[in-house]
């Protein structure tokens, strides 16, 4: 098969019949499959290079389809039409897969899994999505152990035949945490990501431990979404001492802006001038929705504990708790693109809608 964009690769390990689970791969890039280009730049390349590296995977007793892209990128690359065409692929092919295994590159990787966990809601199935810090290529790789493992949570049933994972998650350096918790934070040790205000969902020793109490239960009675819309007219503001006027109004007051990232100080606090309170709530007036994200990693907003909070809360914002910034920007994209009400935007940013928020 070969559809606009990406290619479907059957690796005909053995008959469905006779395998544990079947697995789709889905292969985008990243520097798992990269090598050095002619000038010294890492470039991703074929899938099949994968393979050759790790040819233990066609022994598994999974059977393992993979769908490439035609094009392989670096995640920078990444946007919102990528975040539709993974869920496309996964909702064409949900009903041949009991698990779903993304390569992706690292530097985005926790922006699409956010996002894919929103618009995959009621999926019911595991989506692991991993990669590496050092391409497979490259004996001291970490791409292995993150694709075998991933792979192994993606097929892991409990006695009832029932997936162990249904949620979207980053499997990382022995660690499987929830995708729309994770937090890159290093760009040269393989403990790539954090999940600074949610415990970790399984552990991969000699065995894999899962903390069965923390994992999502099945959703129920949740209408998939098929085609997300992805409203991107968004923006990021990240507070600092000596912002200015100009920064901050360029932004609220552009007539084509519909929500705002607050990324605010502590417990969600900013200064409290005249001019930047205004301009908030002048913003907030005009239905522009703004959420208080803490630049912090850990912990959460309480627009209520300081005055320069309570002033916020007053103008109109609202308060993001512990939700870090990719999973509150991927969710502020994707409930302004399904919800056209701004009051029923805020109460779906004010909610959990799949883990995301305490
Ligand atoms: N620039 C790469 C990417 O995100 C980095 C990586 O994969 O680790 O695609």
């Amino acid at each position: 098969m070969r559809t606009k964009g990406y290619k479907k690769i059957f690796l005909d390990i053995a008959s469905p019949n006779l395998c544990r689970a079947n697995i789709l791969l889905i292969y985008t890039g990243g520097t798992f499959g990269m090598e050095k280009g002619k000038d010294g730049t890492l470039i991703p390349f074929d899938f099949n290079k994968v393979l050759e590296n790790i040819p233990v995977i066609k022994s598994f007793d999974l059977h393992i389809s993979v769908i490439a892209f035609d094009e392989p990128i670096d995640s920078s690359d990444i946007n919102p039409d990528y975040w539709s065409i993974l869920v496309d692929i996964i909702s064409r092919e949900e009903a041949e897969h009991d698990g779903f295994v993304i390569l992706h590159g690292t530097d985005t990787m926790a922006f699409t899994a956010s996002a894919l966990s929103y618009a995959l809601l009621g999926l019911n199935k595991p989506v692991i999505i991993t990669g590496a810090q050092l391409p497979v290529s490259v004996p001291r790789t970490d791409a292995r152990e993150n694709l075998i493992t991933s792979l192994e949570i993606a097929s892991s049933k409990n006695e009832q035949g029932e997936p162990i994972i249904s949620e979207v998650c980053i499997f990382f350096n022995h660690h499987l945490i929830r995708g729309n918790r994770a937090q890159k934070v290093q760009s040269s040790k393989f403990d790539a990501f954090r999940s600074e205000n949610y415990p970790a969902l399984a552990e991969a020793g000699i065995e894999i431990n899962y903390n069965h109490a923390g994992i999502l239960s099945k959703s129920k009675g949740i209408e998939r979404i098929h085609t997300p819309e992805w409203d991107t007219r968004v923006a990021i503001i990240k507070i600092f001492p000596g912002i200015s006027r100009e920064a901050v109004e360029l932004t609220l007051k552009s007539p084509s802006i519909k929500g705002v990232i607050l990324e605010t100080f502590g417990a969600g606090n900013t200064m409290t001038a005249r001019w930047f309170i205004e301009c908030i709530s002048e913003a907030t007036k005009r239905e522009v929705l703004i959420l208080n994200v803490s630049q912090c990693l850990g912990g959460e907003v309480n627009q209520g504990m300081y005055a320069a909070g309570t002033l916020l809360e007053k103008a109109g914002v609202i308060s993001g708790s512990d939700i870090t910034l990719e999973a509150a920007i991927t969710k502020l994209m994707f409930v302004l693109g399904q919800q056209k009400s701004y009051k029923n935007a805020i109460n779906q940013m004010l909610t959990p809608i799949c883990g995301e928020l305490s």
